[in-house]
């Protein structure tokens, strides 16, 4: 109901894709290639902030180069600019440090080692621009039913005006904390392995130790479950922390930032902003029926969290899975998954292979 008590009844859409992310713009620039009508919901204002480290790993620039014919332009970069993988180090009080593998190669193929430093901000709506297709922010996906064979969509604009929205393929690419996925799997809620994940940015006034166009990363229990990680981006020391469930991930900065002046003389000032999220460790899930999951809200994420190429991959790939549904009458899931072997293929390797961790 919208405030004067009716709901407003919206035109119909091929395709809904909930959430404005890099899954949501890769699904709909696949959609749009393909003729789709297609519209993309989000629930926060555009462009919105997403806790993230915000680095193209290589994969990713190849994904961008052959989805989205190339790499951002310049303003969505931070500086520095590029950190090259060599430059990504682990540090171990005892062993000192040692280079950190954030990427593999994928089915025998290798990524460019220069990885780009980016604002999520500025990166994920550019994408969605470069997408060309219709959204709406400030407008959060509710719940959805089957009326007469499509399918109805519940959101509600600014949080007032409830709307419906229908359609015929309600793609879910709203990330690791989906409404969508449970609606469709309810084991989703009661996954127990969950990390919290906690990330501040600083001013400073000497980086100490720390060399710049760097990314170090701790695997220290005492500060953590979860890997933590330090780099700049512009004019702040990005810091994040994460842990499983339980743990006071406040303390947990506290102890990270006295790491970080006792053993490399960093100096921080004030902090500018803070974020969060939680990361579910779900397995894939990819839909039922006419309602398709993708990006994190599916699953697909590579540890250590190298979640955009897996989000634009997976994305691409349910795009151009349920186009060929609409143009050809194919059964959606069954192209999908055939679609995404390659990905959970990945995704198994980088479990046996990466540590993310102290535990
Ligand atoms: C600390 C941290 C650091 C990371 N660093 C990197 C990195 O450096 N490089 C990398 O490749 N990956 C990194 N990742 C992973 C990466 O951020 C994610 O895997 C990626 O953003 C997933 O993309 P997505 O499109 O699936 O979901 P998201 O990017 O989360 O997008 C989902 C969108 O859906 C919207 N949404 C959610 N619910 C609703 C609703 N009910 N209605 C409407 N809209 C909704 C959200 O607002 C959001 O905009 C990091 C993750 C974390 C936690």
């Amino acid at each position: 109901m919208n405030e004067r008590g009716v709901h407003t009844m919206q035109k119909e859409y091929q395709a809904i894709i909930v959430g404005s992310g890099p899954a949501g713009a890769a699904c709909a620039k696949a959609l749009k290639n393909e003729g789709v009508e297609v519209l993309v919901i989000e629930k926060d204002k555009l462009p919105r902030n997403k806790t993230c480290s915000g680095v193209l790993f290589g994969q990713t620039q190849v994904l961008l180069d052959q989805y989205f014919g190339g790499l951002p332009p310049g303003d969505v970069y931070c500086d520095p600019k590029i950190i090259k993988a060599e430059n990504i180090l682990e540090w171990n009080k005892e062993r000192g440090f040692s280079t950190y593998v954030w990427e593999l190669p994928k089915d025998g193929q290798s990524f460019p080692q220069d990885f780009y430093n980016v604002w999520r901000s500025k990166f994920d709506y550019w994408l969605l621009n470069e997408s060309g297709v219709a959204y709406r922010d400030g407008c959060k996906f509710n719940d959805y039913s089957i009326e007469n064979g499509k399918v109805k969509v519940e959101v509600s604009r600014n949080d007032k005006e409830n709307i419906d929205l229908y359609c015929s393929y309600l793609i879910g690419a709203d990330g690791g904390e989906s409404r969508l996925r449970p609606l469709l799997d309810p084991s989703f809620m009661k996954i127990e392995q969950v990390c919290a994940v906690y990330q501040a940015y600083y001013r400073f006034s000497d980086m100490g130790s720390l060399e710049d166009a760097h990314w170090y990363v701790f695997l220290e229990p005492q500060i953590g479950e979860v890997i933590s990680a330090v780099s700049r981006k512009d004019d702040f020391l990005t810091l994040c922390v994460g842990g499983f469930k339980g743990r006071s991930l406040k303390k947990s900065m506290e102890d990270f930032k006295n790491l970080l002046a006792k053993n490399f003389q960093v100096a921080l000032k004030d902090m500018e902003r803070n974020e969060g999220c939680v990361i579910k460790m779900a397995p894939p899930y990819l839909g039922k029926d006419n309602i398709i999951l993708t990006g994190e809200a599916a699953g697909m994420l590579y540890l250590n969290g190298e979640g955009m190429s897996a989000a634009i991959d997976s994305g691409y790939r349910a795009g151009k899975a349920v186009a060929q549904g609409i143009k050809k009458g194919g059964k959606v899931l069954e192209i999908y998954g055939k679609e995404i072997e390659g990905i959970l293929n990945h995704m198994k390797l980088c479990v046996e292979k990466m540590h993310f961790f102290a535990v």
